[in-house]
């Protein structure tokens, strides 16, 4: 293969590499690297847009979703449409933190990924076979990672001040993902990072950052679908049965209480922290003989209640907060 683009071009990178025996995937990641003409820059930028990129290309079909009312029949709380004025005062957050927390510190991304052992502008890129196993451990470590983050973030004071901006919406939807404050952006975010940390520090120079852009896509896409507010019967956790999806973490937003993983159902089942929606879903599983108005009527006066309850548990929770600091001053 020519990899005509590349031409005579010789970086001193890629020195050692022969760019023609690659593939067409590989000459783009090459071409990047060598376009921008610094690896630091190179990466950092390429994280930044790939972000950016993939937030937003993720949340467009839910826009037009949530603007659709035939979609209505699916939605988890059809009661609670976000207005496009909502939608993009919640935009305007997320970019915000966006652009002055991330984009000042793409710098970093090269050096630490270099330093933690990653390999960064080497080609040839991983192959799928290379990616699955890595991240299935991603997946599963960023889980457990966020079940137990998340669950101080419920904690008085740390929900007070950093995590209740995230639970402005008891309805959410696809936009709210990264709707957070700061210190909570890099808490839950160190789940994502941390992973292939670990992974690279285990095996130094296996790591591809291409794995792991893939990761932070499909970490993304999860985020996204998970606080999209819609049950579809092809979502995901009705293919396969432990993975949460959007049923369970509306189910958070509206309970407060209950389901505080990511991506798998195991934590919270293990640690009884589903006990309120297991209960919810068995109440609605029994009523599967009844006529569609009765299930209707019985399914939004338990959502009713559970609304109510978590309402005053989030009350409860900052009242004990601010207790606490008037007993310290
Ligand atoms: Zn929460
Ligand atoms: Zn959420």
């Amino acid at each position: 293969m020519t990899a005509s683009f590349v031409g005579n071009a010789t970086t001193s990178i890629y020195d050692s590499t022969d760019l023609t025996s690659l593939s067409w995937m590989e000459q783009r990641w090459a071409a990047w690297y060598i376009y921008i003409g610094n690896p630091v820059l190179a990466t950092g930028l390429a994280s930044f847009l790939l972000h950016e990129i993939v937030y937003f290309g993720r949340c467009i079909p839910w826009i037009i979703v949530d603007a659709i009312p035939y979609f209505r029949r699916w939605k988890l709380q059809p009661n609670k449409i976000h207005t496009p004025k909502e939608q993009w005062e919640c935009t305007k957050q997320v970019l915000f933190s966006h652009f002055m927390v991330e984009l000042p510190v793409i710098w970093f991304f090269h050096p630490m990924a270099e330093l933690f052992g990653m390999r960064t502008y080497e080609v040839p890129l991983p192959t799928l076979r290379d990616m699955l196993p890595q991240l299935a451990w991603f997946f599963f470590f960023e889980d457990m990672f966020h079940y137990f983050a998340h669950k101080a973030l419920h904690y008085g004071p740390l929900y007070k001040h950093i995590h209740k901006l995230h639970h402005k919406y008891s309805a959410p939807f696809g936009l709210a993902a990264e709707y957070a404050h700061p210190a909570e952006v890099a808490i839950l975010g160190t789940g994502t990072i941390l992973g292939p940390i670990l992974f690279a520090a285990y095996r130094p120079h296996v790591l591809h950052i291409a794995t792991v852009y893939v990761w932070i896509t499909l970490r993304l896409f999860q985020a996204i679908d998970a606080h999209s507010g819609y049950d579809f019967p092809w979502s995901l956790q009705h293919i396969i049965p432990f993975w949460s999806g959007a049923d369970h973490h509306d189910f958070h937003h509206m309970a407060f209480t209950n389901n505080f993983s990511t991506s798998f159902r195991w934590w919270d089942r293990m640690f009884g922290t589903d006990s309120s929606y297991r209960a919810y879903r068995k109440k609605m599983r029994d009523m599967k003989g009844k006529g569609k108005a009765e299930r209707d009527r019985v399914e939004q006066q338990l959502l009713a209640e559970v609304e109510a309850e978590g309402i005053k548990a989030e009350a409860e929770v900052v009242r004990q907060a601010s207790g606490e600091k008037v007993k310290a001053t």
